[in-house]
């Protein structure tokens, strides 16, 4: 359909078959992470130049979202860290959200898929949940009308949400997956989940080829915890998303583990998919690297680099599943340093010819 054919184009390769891609450490553990992505894409020979742009919070560059803006329409692509949202006050809006409505970047994509070699409470999961990542609960519209009196909006449209369910069909059909469950909370928000729901039931009709159900999102996460592998594929609004993610990421290996992928018509965005800042543990040596170097692979499979995705991805494996390197995160004992170290001796020694 023209919709997916449209989103997040390949941006063209510059001379010498190199792509340029926008940087954004944000806080926390976010700068060391995109150092070790660095150090790691250097002995890959991955052929990506980074344009760096720190908005942290504490930066003194002001205009810094407004380059970061810039530089991602420019080279269609970025990989990010979590900013970190210092201000408790209303009208302070989270640069993180920010960033995603003003490229429009209205699908984000987590899979959550079993890692061999962590140490997990569900084994043998595979799921994808696609969110809507730029409305909902996030429309970031909240005021006190009078003393006392908060009034929050969540704002669902159906055009969002018709290209939220058209996504996920599309991707269901592309990866030869079965079943889509759409989660709501269609019982008591009945015009804006309702909607939601709606939409998503109009767009299944036309996949007859593709199971759909729903599930209210209170047994949604109890059916998560005791039952995950009913689930294939779900889709949902922004919040829920957030929540249903986190809940995955715990089962399968926590906050340090997998990544994100968020996607507009234009741009993409590639990320650690608990979007932690993980400020409490910045500069101790003990993040858990392999979240943002997932998002890194993400992102080489998406300009086409597969090769280079692959070389990091079995490094990684093999790290994780036959050294059982793992941060203290995972159950190990092993420094972010050490992980990172044993992934490059694993590049060096890859046989590349094997490709
Ligand atoms: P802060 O950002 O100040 O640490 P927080 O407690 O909300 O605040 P998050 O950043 O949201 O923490 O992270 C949630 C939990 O996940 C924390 O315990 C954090 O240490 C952990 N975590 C996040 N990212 C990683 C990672 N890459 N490796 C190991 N642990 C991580």
């Amino acid at each position: 359909t023209p919709l997916i054919k449209k989103q997040a184009p390949i941006p063209i390769a510059m001379y010498g078959g190199r792509h340029a891609v926008t940087m954004l450490p944000g806080g926390g553990i976010g700068p060391e992470l995109m150092e070790y992505v660095r150090e790691v894409f250097k002995y890959a020979g991955a052929p990506i130049d980074f344009e760096v742009i720190d908005i942290d919070p504490r930066s003194e560059e002001s205009d810094a979202f407004d380059y970061a803006i810039t530089s991602i329409k420019r080279n269609g692509v970025g990989i990010k860290g979590n900013i970190e949202t210092k201000s408790e006050s209303a009208g302070v809006t989270s640069r993180n959200v920010a960033l995603r409505n003003e490229l429009d970047l209205y699908i984000n994509i987590l899979h959550c898929k079993s890692f061999p070699g962590v140490p997990a409470r569900q084994k043998d999961i595979d799921i994808v949940i696609i969110r809507q990542n730029t409305e909902g609960e996030y429309a970031m519209l909240e005021h006190e009308s009078v003393d006392g009196v908060v009034e929050s909006m969540k704002v669902v449209t159906e055009s969002n949400s018709e290209r939220v369910a058209r996504y996920a069909f599309e991707f269901a059909k592309r990866t030869g997956r079965k079943k889509i469950t759409t989660i709501h909370k269609a019982n008591i928000m009945k015009l804006s989940d309702g909607l939601f729901l709606q939409t998503s039931k109009k767009i299944a009709k036309e996949y007859p080829e593709i199971e759909h159900n729903d599930m209210i999102i209170d047994n949604c996460c109890m059916q998560l915890v005791s039952k995950p592998h009913q689930f294939d594929v779900m889709i949902m609004t922004n919040l829920y998303g957030s929540i249903v993610s986190n809940v995955l990421c715990g089962l399968i290996g926590g906050a340090g583990l997998l990544s994100g992928r968020n996607y507009g018509d234009h741009y993409a965005i590639f990320e650690p998919g608990t979007r932690n800042t993980g400020t409490a543990i910045a500069g101790k040596n003990i993040a858990n690297p392999l979240a943002m170097l997932n998002a890194s692979i993400d992102m080489l499979n998406h300009l086409g680099h597969k090769q280079h995705a692959n070389l990091i991805k079995n490094a990684m494996m093999k790290t994780v599943a036959e050294d059982h390197l793992l941060t203290t995160d995972l159950g190990g004992t092993a420094k972010t340093s050490e992980v990172v170290q044993r992934i490059i001796d694993h590049i060096l020694q890859a046989d590349i010819r094997a490709w």
